[in-house]
């Protein structure tokens, strides 16, 4: 799969996004919004290879020229990506005052320069607000395409500014076909459930190294909710590696365990069917609390201590099992 190359469930909006930037018809600022791991990073990847590469044909970009090629790896002098440093979860103000200073210089190669931000609800306050006069007054030449998982977290006057363009899930069936073709194949249909329905999130859980994370993961529940884990210890591994996607698969762990309850049929992951005798309802309950904890993790917390403080209440919460069984 090449960076650059469109999913199939893309068509419709990339012969949109194509038209208009044949036509001269794209905003200054777009706003690609959908939910996580459908690819709109790719496509904003593309429109951007499509904007600056040097042979495009009909509105595509090439693949091959040395302006695609930088793009696919994020080097092209004339355009800008912005995301959170590695290990935080927020772009800071100086990011995006740089990108808009940026935006401000004429282009290196051709007429345009190309910011890319995401996922711009990382964008704290003092960031967000530094942007909205490029926005709304883009220097010549300048466009910018934000990223958004959860446009609704975005300010108002950033979206007011911006033109949206939704990438929704898609068909079940194509992303199956889609995942057998990138060589997922027993476990496509499972994966995309796990994953909400989302391919590229099934893809990167088809990855090895991230399979055995979440089994890791799902033994350190499984353990706690037998009487046998170490809380501490368990608190200080999650917190080493990748906590809110731990959390995100705890969630989803949550959810097929209610519709195991409600009598469907599942599969993974194994041994789901014990934690079957708790409450669907307190069930429900507990997933939100997981769902407060993730929002508060992407903030400045320690992570251990808060992990540590779930999973007391995990234990507490699935004691009746291990104790029935006694
Ligand atoms: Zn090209």
């Amino acid at each position: 799969m090449d960076e650059l190359d469109l999913l199939p469930w893309q068509e419709a909006a990339w012969t949109g996004l194509r038209e208009r930037l044949r036509d001269d018809r794209l905003p200054h600022a777009l706003l690609v919004a959908g939910p996580p791991g459908v690819g709109k990073g790719r496509l904003a990847r593309r429109l951007a290879a499509a904007q600056l590469c040097e042979s495009p044909r009909d509105g595509e970009p090439c693949g091959a020229c040395p302006a695609c090629r930088w793009v696919a790896r994020d080097e092209h002098p004339d355009l800008y990506s912005c995301e959170p440093e590695t290990g935080k979860a927020a772009i800071r103000v100086d990011a995006v005052r740089e990108l808009v200073d940026f935006l401000a210089l004429s282009a290196h190669r051709g007429a345009v320069k190309l910011a890319h931000i995401e996922p711009a609800e990382a964008m704290n306050v003092n960031a967000a607000n530094s942007l909205l006069k490029t926005l709304e007054e883009p220097p010549p030449g300048a466009r910018l395409i934000l990223v958004s998982h959860r446009p609704g977290r975005l300010p108002a006057t950033i979206r007011s500014r911006c033109q949206r363009l939704d990438l929704p899930l898609p068909p079940r069936r194509e992303a199956v076909l889609w995942l057998e073709k990138q060589g997922v194949a027993e476990e496509a249909a499972a994966l995309l459930e796990l994953a909400g329905g989302a391919p590229l999130q099934a893809l990167a859980w088809g990855d090895e190294v991230v399979r055995e994370r979440q089994r890791e993961t799902w033994q350190d529940l499984l353990a706690l909710a037998e009487g046998r884990g170490e809380v501490m210890a368990v608190a200080e591994r999650w917190s080493a590696g990748e906590p809110v996607q731990r959390l995100l698969w705890w969630r989803r762990w949550l959810l097929q365990l209610r519709r195991l309850q409600a009598g469907v049929q599942v599969l993974e992951p194994e041994g789901l069917a014990r934690l079957a005798p708790l409450p669907p309802e307190a069930v429900h309950a507990f997933d939100r609390r997981l769902e407060r904890l993730q929002v508060h993790l992407e903030g400045p917390v320690n992570i251990a201590l808060q992990l540590a403080d779930i999973f007391n209440r995990w234990v507490r919460f699935t004691r009746p099992l291990w104790q029935a069984r006694g």
